[in-house]
């Protein structure tokens, strides 16, 4: 589904160089639970980007469903990350000033994929804040505020979920449900990594991938 193949990413301030990906490839199949772990600063939130075509490698490839990702213009990059992938990250991706329909509903319109959305009082149904539907986001608690964020990553069906760090701020219990959330969207086909320090997401993933200083180690 989702296809990098030796990933390199510099960034330079002044004399100073980070080689925040050094080589990395890796591949996520459907219906897969990833959890991609590793120090702070070894590269997961650089990886992430350059899997969801935010960030161009300055090299190496990513696909996406066969398709290359990489290397293309924004629009043509942005296009294929509306069809295809959901991101979901900590600092919740909600507008405040919209209720929480009207962040899905706001991502459907911006970002019109193949199939058709799901009719959004199913999915905040399906991800248990079908009663908080009306609610602007200051209003939600932290499991809500993810679910939420969930909501709005899942308003195009993607078949890649990019997530990055979504349970660093729930407390235990929110963020096993957030996990059973994700893995339940794996049961469904859809392609999931998680980058994370957390020892739960890697015990719920199908397999763990660990990043050190840009590079994969295991
Ligand atoms: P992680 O998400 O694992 O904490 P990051 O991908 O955020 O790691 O960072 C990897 C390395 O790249 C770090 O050394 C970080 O300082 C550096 N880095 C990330 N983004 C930038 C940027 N935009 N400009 C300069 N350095 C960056
Ligand atoms: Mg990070």
């Amino acid at each position: 589904m989702l296809d990098a193949h030796s990933l390199y990413r510099f960034f330079r301030a002044g004399d100073e160089e980070t080689l925040a990906l050094q080589g990395v490839s890796l591949r996520l199949e459907r219906g897969e639970l990833v959890a991609l772990v590793g120090p702070s600063g070894s590269g997961k939130s650089t990886l992430m980007s350059c899997l969801a075509g935010i960030d161009e490698p300055d090299g190496g490839t990513v696909r996406l469903g066969g398709q290359r990702l990489s290397h293309r213009s924004e629009p043509v990059r942005a296009k294929m990350r509306a069809e295809k992938i959901g991101l979901l990250f900590q600092s919740a991706n909600l507008f405040q000033h919209l209720t929480v329909r009207g962040n899905v509903l706001l991502a459907q319109r911006l970002a019109r994929g193949p199939h058709q959305p799901p009719p959004v009082d199913d999915l905040l149904g399906s991800l248990g804040i079908g009663a908080r539907s009306r609610a602007y986001p200051g209003e939600l608690s932290g499991g809500e505020t993810a679910r939420a964020g969930l909501a709005v990553a899942l308003a195009n069906r993607p078949a890649v979920l990019l997530a990055d760090e979504p349970t660093g701020e729930l407390d235990d219990t929110t963020e096993r449900q957030v996990l059973q959330l994700l893995s339940d969207l794996t049961a469904n086909g859809v392609a999931v990594l998680v980058a994370s320090h957390s020892p739960a997401v890697a015990a719920a993933a199908h397999r763990v991938i660990t990043l050190t200083d840009g590079a994969v180690t295991r």
